[in-house]
Formats: C-alpha cells, sequence, structure tokens
C-alpha cells in the first residue's frame, strides 16, 4: 500500500502534471476574464456602434442558421482579443538571451567555470 501512495506521489508531484494542473485551473480563471470581457465589455460597446448583433432570429427554413451565425461572431470576438492579449503578451516578453557556449580548459577540454584560473581537471594554470 506504501509503495502505491508513493508511486502515486511520484507521479502527482511530476513537474508536468503540477504545471498541467496550473495550467487547467489558470486557464479556467483566464477563461472567465476572456468571457466577461467579451458579454460585458465588446458586445455591449459593438451593440452601441452596430447594434445589437442578434442574429438569432434568422432561420433557413428547419435551421435554426442564426444561433449558428452568433457562435461563430462570438468565436470570432474572443479569438480576435485572445489574439490581441498573445500579441501584447509576447510584445511585453524579452527574448531570452543565446546559452553561452561553456569555456574549455585549453588543455583538457574540460569544461570550466568563467572565471577560473586554475583547471579543476587537470590542475593546468589558465590565463584569463
Ligand atoms: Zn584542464
Amino acid at each position: 500500500m506504501g509503495k502505491l501512495l508513493n508511486e502515486f506521489k511520484d507521479f502527482a508531484m511530476k513537474g508536468n502534471v503540477v504545471d498541467m494542473a496550473i495550467g487547467v485551473v489558470i486557464g479556467g480563471a483566464f477563461g472567465a476574464i476572456v468571457s466577461s470581457v467579451v458579454e460585458d465589455l465588446i458586445t455591449p460597446l459593438i451593440g452601441a456602434i452596430f447594434g445589437q448583433p442578434d442574429f438569432s432570429h434568422i432561420m433557413l427554413g428547419p435551421i435554426a442558421l442564426g444561433n449558428f451565425i452568433n457562435a461563430v461572431v462570438n468565436f470570432l470576438i474572443i479569438a480576435i482579443c485572445l489574439f490581441a492579449v498573445v500579441k501584447a503578451i509576447n510584445k511585453m516578453k524579452k527574448p531570452a538571451p543565446a546559452p553561452k557556449a561553456a569555456r574549455v580548459c585549453p588543455f583538457c577540454k574540460s569544461e570550466i567555470a568563467d572565471d577560473a584560473t586554475r583547471c579543476p581537471h587537470c590542475t593546468s594554470e589558465l590565463a584569463k
């Protein structure tokens, strides 16, 4: 039983599981913000400018075409908002600095610290 518990702990504590759980929770909260922005800010704004965009009464025979159009319009609004948000976030992110090549001892070719004056592997004195 203890072994199973440990296995479960290993599984649950794996970085990617925790990261995923955080992602799901943040995503859920973020989704609430996005739908609030769309429903409470964007849609009334569009409604004020262009008139309330309600297509739900459009019927194509027995097909509720209007509901479909509403869903597509909502999707487009959300997609445009997300696109703007992602663009803004990408702009804020600084590009990661390129990883510097490790310094290598000229005598034994082992990796050494950048400011080493003596190689820890072959003990050669190094010109700084
Ligand atoms: Zn060396």
